[in-house]
């Protein structure tokens, strides 16, 4: 019978120092799962450093090892598309370089698959040690406030990594959204999901590629590609100004009949267009980050370009 194959895509941006510790971790495992075919497959992410060399020897050495390297740094999202999009595995999982999502999670991952008949197994990290405690205070704010705003609901600590068959990843595939928030992908195509929980691990070598200001761009995408919540926002803030300034219209009317004195309460007057003027930019600005997802969404343009694969070596 032949064997059931499985891939593990690893997206790589600058990581020629974790990846030689990853590909001894994952033969490791692949070594310990012998029921099945094993293919690597690391996407280079337009790395500045000797990544693409590195991945370019070990898929000399090893066939088990696929690469795909973009033209340019197309985002940890774009990677894992094209990841999902070019594997070829009956199961299909995706792992971070650095060895902060454990492959030795993965015999587990695929047991409740394979026995006990899960679609897709994801991995949630249950603290959030080694991290600086402002991202993390923030990290749960943003949990909050999205799974308040969205209908698909968002796992705090959920990472990337997971496991999942091939019916998933194809459903996964099906959505061709330019503006890719993956964690609410997983979420939207459903199916049944096992949770496993680890502790946090640092990575091994290299640095973290995402800064706070970073993190906050795809908080908001997430809540862009999600919600709508923040346009309904604008209407119903709207209507409550509207709602007010007919009362204070009333009440100006009523009180300049009572009393006479039209010219009095400009420093109000200014105070009030000041806030409402804010308040009218803000929803524009909302209206705007709406406006301008949609706007990429119509051009239509690839999430990644190849440059070259393990086929040109
Ligand atoms: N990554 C990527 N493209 C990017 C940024 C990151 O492919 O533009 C990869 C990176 O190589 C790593 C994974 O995404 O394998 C997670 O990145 P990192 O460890 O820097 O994020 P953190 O774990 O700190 O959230
Ligand atoms: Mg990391």
């Amino acid at each position: 019978m032949k064997k059931e194959k499985i891939s593990v895509i690893v997206p790589c941006y600058n990581e020629e120092k974790a990846i030689p510790y990853f590909y001894d971790e994952i033969t490791k495992i692949s070594d310990k799962m012998k029921s099945l075919e094993f293919e690597y497959l690391f996407i280079n992410d337009g790395s500045k450093d000797n990544t693409l060399n590195i991945l370019k020897e070990y898929s000399k050495k090893d066939k088990r090892v696929r690469f795909i390297s973009f033209s340019r740094n197309f985002g940890k999202e774009a990677a894992m598309y094209a990841g999902l999009k070019e594997a070829k595995g009956d199961y299909v999982t995706l792992m971070d370089a650095d060895l902060q999502d454990p492959p030795s999670l993965l015999p587990e991952m695929y047991s409740a698959i394979k026995n006990e008949g899960y679609d897709t197994v994801g991995t949630r990290r249950v603290t959030r040690k080694g991290e600086p405690p402002i991202r993390s205070f923030f990290a749960r704010m943003f949990y909050k406030l999205i799974n308040k705003m969205s209908k698909v609901e968002m796992v705090d600590g959920a990472r990337d990594y997971r496991l999942m068959t091939r019916q998933v990843v194809d459903a996964i595939i099906s959505l061709e959204e330019y503006n890719r928030y993956s964690k609410g992908l997983f979420s939207f195509v459903g199916f049944n999901t096992k949770w496993i929980e680890f502790e946090n691990v640092e990575r091994v070598a290299g640095e973290t590629k995402w800064s706070f200001w970073k993190l906050l761009i795809y908080a908001l995408e997430g809540i862009t590609a999600f919600s709508t919540v923040p346009l309904a926002l604008a209407s119903v803030i709207g209507i409550i100004f509207c709602l007010l300034s007919l009362v204070a219209i009333l009440f100006i009317i009523i009180k300049t009949l009572i009393f006479g004195d039209p010219v009095s309460g400009w420093p109000s007057l200014v105070c009030i267009i000041f806030l409402v003027s804010g308040i009218q930019l803000f929803c524009m600005g909302i209206i705007g980050q709406y406006l301008s997802k949609t706007y990429l969404e119509t051009k239509k343009r690839p999430i990644y370009i190849i440059k070259e694969t393990e086929k040109d070596v």
